[in-house]
């Protein structure tokens, strides 16, 4: 395997499971020493749970397994202290991030009008405003160094609309905007800003028994079976019902390469095609 990213180090937020698991043995492959942080925590507002401390700890013996260093802490997204601490931290352990991939984020389903603040104030915490803070956190060594690679991870839903989405919708979208924001203020650093739009990913987000029975209200215990033929029918273009994250990694790989300067402020779909229809 190549090793273009020797030298580097990479941060991945949400790291302990799903597709930050995904990213961060992708460049530890590629021979990355690895930040990851995660909550590790499960939250009151969302009827799904969330990674575990032992989530964390497995990733971070998957990347030392491979040979590189991993700097596993668990941290909020949301909380602007804990982000600071984690990255002042990182830089004096192994001197440096290079690359930040802002992957951590939850879901949650609700009308509008029968929506919690709870609800609301989850989503729209971790999912952009806990973005913010990692970027904030980063970009003041990035800039110093002159140098930086940083990955966002918006959605299908941050360009288009579904019912019964607007926490999610709002904050991923609002994470294309903060994208576009960061790459017009850090260009002249030599630090580029993109962000990954991923369609139905299989992870635990999708995979879970609150996700199955939404998709399939008809059944008094659905299981992934029931719901994949649905979700390949009404979100793809392809009939693809869920794309691993090893394919969306591809793709976060390619935007921290070297070779990928030229490219900032864009979105970049991962989503057998959905976005095809109803965006340029
Ligand atoms: P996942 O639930 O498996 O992983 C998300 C990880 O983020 C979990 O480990 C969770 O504990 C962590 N996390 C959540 N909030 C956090 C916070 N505030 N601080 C620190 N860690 C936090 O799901 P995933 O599919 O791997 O999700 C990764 C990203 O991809 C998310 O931003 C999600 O919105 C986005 N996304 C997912 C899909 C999908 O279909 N799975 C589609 C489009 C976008």
């Amino acid at each position: 395997m190549s090793q273009e990213f020797q030298g580097r180090v990479a941060l991945v937020t949400g790291g302990a499971r799903g597709q930050g698991r995904s990213h961060a043995l992708a460049f530890a492959e590629r021979g990355a020493d690895i930040v990851i942080c995660d909550r590790c925590a499960d939250s009151d507002a969302l009827d799904y749970p969330l990674a575990s401390e032992a989530d964390l700890a497995q990733t971070a013996a998957m990347v030392e397994s491979l040979g590189r260093r991993c700097l596993s802490v668990r941290a909020d997204t949301a909380d602007k202290a804990a982000m600071r601490a984690l990255v002042q931290r990182a830089e004096e352990e192994l001197g440096s991030i290079d690359i930040a991939v802002a992957n951590a984020g939850v879901t949650g389903i609700s009308m509008l009008g029968e929506h919690n603040g709870e609800l609301w104030d989850e989503v729209i915490g971790s999912n952009l405003t806990g973005v913010f803070h990692t970027l904030a956190a980063v970009t003041p060594g990035m800039i110093a160094r002159g140098y930086g690679r940083i990955i966002t991870t918006s959605s299908m839903m941050g360009r288009t609309a579904s019912p019964a989405m607007s926490a999610y919708v709002s904050s991923k979208w609002g994470v294309i905007g903060l994208t576009k924001a960061a790459a017009v203020e850090l260009a002249p650093h030599g630090i580029t800003v993109n962000s990954i739009a991923p369609g139905n990913i299989a992870t635990p987000m999708v995979m879970n028994d609150s996700m199955y029975r939404k998709f399939r209200p008809d059944l008094e215990n659905p299981a992934w079976d029931d719901v994949a033929p649905v979700l390949a029918a009404k979100t793809h273009l392809l009939p693809i019902a869920a794309i691993e994250p090893e394919q969306v990694s591809r793709v976060v790989l390619f935007l921290a390469a070297e070779a990928s300067a030229h490219l900032t402020g864009m979105v970049f779909p991962i989503d057998a095609g959905a976005g095809a229809a109803n965006s340029a």
